[in-house]
């Protein structure tokens, strides 16, 4: 399939509506970024890139850390992780008290906040300073040697987390999280700021769309039973609190980021990943879910 007909056909049509929606302004400094990008890439299990736009400038990943720090917990604890975090949908938004406390501190799943900071506290357990765990990890599987985070950006985040310091004292309350809370959000802030580009996540997200082998041969990342699952808890719980209406536009598995970022996996053919700061209400890119929609609908493939 020629992909990059259809990613320039894709920018084209998506013309009108870029910069339509509002850039995540919460932390401070994502507020600068203009909304008018938009870059989309497909990376085949061949090792083929397809890209369109600005697909090669990097953007702050945010949420989308949030995949690689699940592999990287479930890679160390395997199934135990489901001791402590769930795999259901929140029905809420990604950073809600009220279903925390409810659930005696057990987060819903790992990609709403309080189940992200459960995967950083892993990470805090295994190693001494777990970003840069997050960083060198993701090296090899984007193929940027020189990856890292955004100081500032992570900065910026940490003086305003008062969310996620909330979730992570009321898990702490319940005896869900090991580390020292400050500890915990330092390292979380931080993997969230880590900067990609398209073409990088593509390659990064193209493991789980080859039964959880790196094709490019950096190995096993995880057995094909917990890439399938994986792959379902993106598809459930991937893109907020839109989940299912995702599901049904796009149906194929996803996680999005507040950066505007989205990666998305095509079982047995290839990762992807469309980027545009602007976001609808629930906090997905409104133009990057419009493109992974016309995406399947041109190719006429989805994991249905
Ligand atoms: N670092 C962001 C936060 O915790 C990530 C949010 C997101 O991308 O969903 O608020």
């Amino acid at each position: 399939m020629d992909y990059t007909e259809v990613l320039q056909q894709i920018a084209h049509e998506l013309r009108p509506v870029i910069g339509q929606g509002q850039v995540a302004s919460y932390i401070p400094e994502l507020a600068s970024v203009s909304p008018h990008h938009f870059g989309m890439a497909v990376v085949t299990i061949a090792g083929d890139i397809h890209t369109v736009g600005d697909a090669r400038e990097a953007f702050s990943i945010q949420s989308i850390s949030k995949l690689f720090t699940l592999v990287m917990a479930l890679q160390l604890e395997g199934e135990k992780v489901w001791t402590r975090v769930g795999r259901e949908p929140s029905g809420t938004p990604f950073n809600s008290l009220i279903q925390l406390e409810a659930e005696n501190g057990k987060p819903r799943n790992p990609f709403i906040n309080p189940g992200a900071l459960v995967c950083t506290d892993i990470l805090c357990t295994r190693y001494a300073v777990p970003e840069n765990a997050v960083v060198e990890f993701l090296r090899p599987l984007s193929g940027n040697r020189n990856l890292h985070y955004n100081r500032a950006v992570a900065a910026s985040e940490r003086r305003t987390a008062h969310r996620n310091a909330a979730m992570a004292h009321l898990m702490k309350a319940f005896g869900n999280l090991s580390n020292d809370v400050d500890d915990v959000l330092d390292a979380y802030c931080r993997h969230c700021a880590i900067e990609m580009n398209c073409v990088e996540l593509a390659r990064a997200v193209v493991f789980l769309a080859h039964g959880g082998t790196h094709p490019e041969g950096q190995g096993d990342i995880l057995n094909t039973s917990m890439a399938k699952r994986l792959n379902a808890l993106m598809l459930t719980c991937g893109t907020y609190d839109a989940a299912g209406d995702f599901a049904f536009r796009v149906g194929l598995p996803a996680k999005s980021g507040v950066g505007g970022g989205i990666v998305a996996v095509m079982p047995g053919e290839c990762g992807i990943c469309v980027w545009s700061p602007a976001l609808e209400p629930s906090g997905n890119s409104l133009a990057g879910s419009l493109a992974l929609e016309r995406f399947t609908t041109l190719t006429g493939r989805s994991i249905f």
